[in-house]
Order: structure tokens, then C-alpha cells, then sequence
């Protein structure tokens, strides 16, 4: 984003911010709140800093190798927000994929998790969004992808929940390929994948 688009876009968080504060009935001349439309504004440059980024970018660059097993990497923690309620979602990816001649280094898959999170999400997309991402820049044989989050909108209002954990799975590929990565995930991390006979 250009520099002027992003000082305008500021702008107008910090007056929306502004709005907000004065609706819920608050003074936003008292000392604690002056500051605040500044901070959420920078707060939501970084927040939703993935918004019109393409991932795919990350996944340009891989190195041919004869490597035809399972690559896991699991337990990236990340943080996103749900587009429903703009809270956050804080939980942990795993992700595996069975390459075809094609591997990637392993802090670029962390980079598509980052790039997918950091805009108004579901966790539902975002799981399904890494799977496509690895899977259209890979070539990859097989790819699986499990999310476990915690969700703020269901901790802080409604069914008020704290330490429910949704689960989310994606698969794409080889369906036998899909399976030996399940189990190699599943064997690591027994917890996130109990609930998951269909
Ligand atoms: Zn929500």
C-alpha cells in the first residue's frame, strides 16, 4: 500500500474508532482514550496486514529434490480474526504435504499461514485456503492441513465457552497420500485429530 493511501486509511480508523468510543457513551478527551484511535490503527495495519497479499509469492521459489515422503511441519502458532465479530482466534496449524520433486523451505509455509491469517477470517477458509495455496504452488502428491483455535467471540459473549477448541481439516490430493499424513500428524498431535471420524 502506498504511503498516502495508508495515512488516509488511518485517518479514517482513528475517526471510526473515534465514533465507536462516543457511541458506547465514553469521553474520548480523557487521558487513556486520546491515544487510542492512533493505537488501534496501527494495531489493525499489522492485524490485517494479509489483506490483497498473495500468498502463492512465498511458495515461488522451491529446490527440486528426489523426496517423495511426508513433510510435516506442525505446531505454527498463529493468531487471526474472525470476520464476523472482528475478535481474534488464537490456536495452532499443522501442516504436511507429500512433494512430487518439488520442496519448499520450511519458514515459507509459516509465511502462508501468517499472510492467510492476517485479514478478516473463518477458520473454516483459512484451513481450506493453505491446503489450495500449497496445493496450486507445490504440485504436491498430497496435502493436509488441521487447525485447532480458540475462538474470542465464543469465549467473550454469547455461549461464553473459554477453552472450547474448533477443528478444522483440509485435504487435497491423493487420497492414500492424504492418509499417511493424517497418521503421521495424528501420531504427534493425538489430541487435535480425535474428533475426526466422519
Ligand atoms: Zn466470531
Amino acid at each position: 500500500m502506498k504511503s498516502n493511501e495508508n495515512e488516509e486509511n488511518n485517518r479514517i480508523i482513528q475517526s471510526a474508532i473515534k465514533s465507536i468510543l462516543e457511541s458506547i457513551g465514553e469521553d474520548v478527551t480523557r487521558e487513556g482514550l486520546l491515544d487510542t484511535p492512533k493505537r488501534i490503527s496501527e494495531l489493525y495495519s499489522e492485524l490485517f496486514s494479509g489483506v490483497g497479499q498473495d500468498p502463492k509469492e512465498f511458495l515461488e521459489i522451491g529446490f527440486s529434490e528426489n523426496y517423495y515422503d511426508p513433510v510435516l511441519l506442525t505446531n505454527i502458532s498463529f493468531f487471526s480474526i474472525c470476520e464476523h465479530h472482528l475478535l481474534p482466534f488464537i490456536g495452532k496449524a499443522h501442516i504436511g504435504y507429500i512433494p512430487q520433486g518439488k520442496v519448499v523451505g520450511v519458514s515459507k509455509l509459516a509465511r502462508v499461514v501468517d499472510v492467510l491469517a492476517k485479514r478478516p477470517q473463518i477458520q473454516e477458509r483459512l484451513t481450506s485456503q493453505i491446503a489450495d495455496t500449497i496445493n496450486a504452488s507445490l504440485d504436491a502428491l498430497s496435502v493436509f492441513v488441521v487447525i485447532s483455535a480458540e475462538h474470542m467471540c465464543m469465549t467473550l459473549r454469547g455461549v461464553e465457552k473459554p477453552g472450547a477448541s474448533l477443528t478444522t481439516f483440509s485435504e487435497r490430493g491423493d487420497s492414500d497420500g492424504v492418509d499417511k499424513l493424517r497418521m503421521a500428524i495424528y501420531s504427534e498431535y493425538p489430541n487435535e485429530l480425535e474428533n475426526m471420524n466422519e
